[in-house]
Order: C-alpha cells, then sequence, then structure tokens
C-alpha cells in the first residue's frame, strides 16, 4: 500500500513536471478551441425565437468590477437593439459573444454622460463586424443629433485611417458612425412608436429624472413577449402605466443606505464635492423597494435591477441592495450584473434567466 501510494505521488510529480514544460503548448491548443468557438458561433444562435435580455452593462458612473456603464441589449428574433451605451458596455458585448454587426439600433434614454460614453467603440465595433454599408440608427429625444454629430467628428480622423488600411471593401466608408433619428417626447400617458418592425414595436414613453430632460423609457413589444427599459428616473406612475403586465421590468435602482456610507464616508473624509454629489443623486432614481412597488403594481412578471448604485462588489452587498423589497413584492427579482442574460421565447409564458460571465 505505501509503495503504491509512494508509485502513485511519483506518477503525480512526473505529470507536473511535463504539465510544467508542456505549458505554453496546451495554452496555445486551449486558445485556438476557445478562437475556433468563438467565430464559429454566437449566442444568437443559442437563443430560442423570442425577445431576450442581456445586460451589456449593468452600473452606474461609479465604477464596480461586476457592471459596466449601463447598456442593456434586446434581442428579438435575429435583430439587436442596445439602450445606451455606458463606458466598456461594447466589449461586454463581445465577451457574451453578442455580435455588434447585428445591431439594427441604438436607443438612448437621456444624454448623462454614463449613458454614452460607450458609444464610440460600439458604432466601430459594429462597423468593423458587419461591414455595413450605412451608418447605425441611434434613436432618441431630440438632442440626440448633437450627441451623434459629436462622436462623428471626433471618430472621423479613425474611421479614415481605418478605410486606407483595411481597404473600402473590408471598411465601407458609408457605414461608420451614426445617423441620429430624434423624435418628440411624449406627453404624459402618451406613447411615440419609435420602431416597428418584424413584428417588434418599440414604444417611448417619458419618465421623470428631472433637471435631466428630456428622459425617456422603452417598451418592447414582440409576438406576446415584452420588455420596458426605464431609463433614469424617480418613482414613476407613466413608467408604471406602460410597464402594465410587461413580462420583464428592467428598472433602475439606487440604495439609499449604501449611497449614505458613501455619503458619510466622505464627510468624515473632508471631501465636500463628494458630500454634495453623492446627496443630490438621492433625489432622481428610484430605490430597490419603489421598483418592487412599480412592478407589483403594474403586474410585471420579472425585476431585473440595473443601473445598480451605489457599486456592489461583494455579493453580500446584494442582499442588503435588496432590503425590504421581499416585503413589498412576491415575484422574481435579480440584481443585475455584467452578463445577465433574460430569455423570453415565443409561445410560451417562460422567463429564463441566465449569468453568461
Ligand atoms: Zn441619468
Ligand atoms: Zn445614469
Amino acid at each position: 500500500m505505501k509503495r503504491f501510494g509512494l508509485g502513485m505521488l511519483g506518477l503525480l510529480v512526473v505529470l507536473a513536471v511535463m504539465g510544467y514544460a508542456l505549458r505554453k503548448t496546451i495554452t496555445l491548443r486551449l486558445m485556438e478551441r476557445l478562437v475556433e468557438r468563438n467565430m464559429a458561433s454566437s449566442l444568437l444562435d443559442e437563443l430560442p425565437d423570442g425577445l431576450h435580455v442581456a445586460l451589456c452593462g449593468a452600473g452606474s458612473p461609479l465604477p464596480d468590477p461586476k457592471r459596466s456603464g449601463p447598456c442593456t441589449a434586446v434581442i428579438a428574433g435575429e435583430r439587436v437593439y442596445i439602450v445606451d451605451v455606458g463606458a466598456g458596455s461594447s466589449r461586454v458585448l463581445s465577451r457574451m459573444r453578442l455580435p455588434q454587426g447585428k445591431i439594427a439600433a441604438v436607443l438612448l434614454t437621456h444624454f448623462h454622460s454614463d449613458h454614452i460614453d460607450g458609444l464610440g467603440e460600439l458604432l466601430m465595433q459594429r462597423w468593423a463586424n458587419a461591414g455595413s454599408a450605412s451608418p447605425t440608427p441611434v434613436h432618441g429625444p431630440t438632442g440626440v443629433g448633437a450627441v451623434v454629430d459629436g462622436f462623428n467628428l471626433s471618430y472621423r480622423d479613425s474611421q479614415r485611417y481605418r478605410v486606407a488600411h483595411h481597404g473600402a471593401d473590408t471598411m465601407p466608408p458609408g457605414g461608420a458612425g451614426a445617423v441620429a433619428h430624434p423624435f418628440a417626447v411624449p406627453a404624459v400617458g402618451e406613447g411615440r412608436i419609435v420602431l416597428e418592425r418584424d413584428g417588434l414595436t418599440i414604444t417611448a414613453f417619458v419618465v421623470d429624472h428631472s433637471p435631466v430632460r428630456p428622459a425617456v423609457g422603452y417598451r418592447f413589444d414582440f409576438r406576446g413577449r415584452s420588455v420596458v427599459v426605464s431609463g433614469d428616473t424617480k418613482k414613476n406612475t407613466n413608467l408604471q402605466r406602460f410597464a402594465a403586465g410587461v413580462d420583464l421590468l428592467v428598472h433602475e435602482a439606487l440604495n439609499p443606505q449604501l449611497v449614505g456610507l458613501l455619503n458619510q464616508g466622505a464627510e468624515r473624509a473632508g471631501r465636500p464635492r463628494l458630500v454634495k454629489i453623492t446627496h443630490d443623486i438621492l433625489d432622481y432614481h428610484t430605490t430597490p423597494v419603489e421598483a418592487a412597488e412599480i412592478a407589483r403594481d403594474a403586474g410585471a412578471g420579472y425585476l431585473l435591477y440595473n443601473h445598480i448604485v451605489p457599486p456592489l462588489p461583494l455579493s453580500s452587498m446584494e442582499e442588503i441592495f435588496l432590503d425590504g423589497v421581499a416585503e413589498t413584492w412576491s415575484g422574481p427579482v435579480s440584481v443585475g450584473r455584467d452578463g445577465t442574460l433574460v430569455r423570453l421565447p415565443v409561445d410560451s409564458e417562460a422567463i429564463e434567466v441566465d449569468e453568461l460571465l
């Protein structure tokens, strides 16, 4: 028995030495397989026919290792729509294997920097991936034209370099950048149909992110399944109206107790500007409990929190973030992270949630 044990130990040592000696070869083989898998198939190939949401950014301006800047991908059939494009979100789309060449349109809820600061990177990736001959449509309330003009201008030289380097066949010059599709913000109680295509209807409705105006949320309806994306707002009855009976409510949330900790920390550290900012942000967002009230009163099927404030680097903080939610609403909820996927297959009432990353 003792001899057998020594023999096994010897074998393990030999294997470990061989593994170490061959580590580069093994790593290269693994990389080859990974590259092939990622290039040969995409997340779209693995989704059932339906309306699906993948969070390409579940965070806010504050850095959170699990949450990039706000970005919600809504997949309807074969087409991908992106609501807001925060910093890092294009990279999360790639990590989720959601092909940016398939992006049919971008929709902006408002023009706060954290909702647009990933747009340049996403436009570049869509252009490079699709070789599209026409620029990316960017829908948004009045004012979206200035945002799009700014990005187009700042990326102009970079676009020129890429056409010169790869050729116009690979990088068609007409496909770079974006084209704005502004719409007038509808009155409270009214919806503005922003897009209708292949059974999908996207409707914009006004929310309250005062003093930020315009600010809207979007409702997606596709073959009997539905999703509402809140955008940034304080608790809002108009949003609740448009979320009536929705399968999935993707709602922003700020936990005042946890932001209070930041505020007190800034006070103790003698950082008056941070004290002011962490105080001011309380008045134009929704608390997790208020979002649960909306989900309850709208009769939503599932509540997914995104635009999470403050950062929640530890899973145990997610529990504190949700304090009081279970007492408010008995429906299913989760705190979004980069890579959270919710599948809503058509001809079904199923709501399936997964973490892709
Ligand atoms: Zn905002
Ligand atoms: Zn925001």
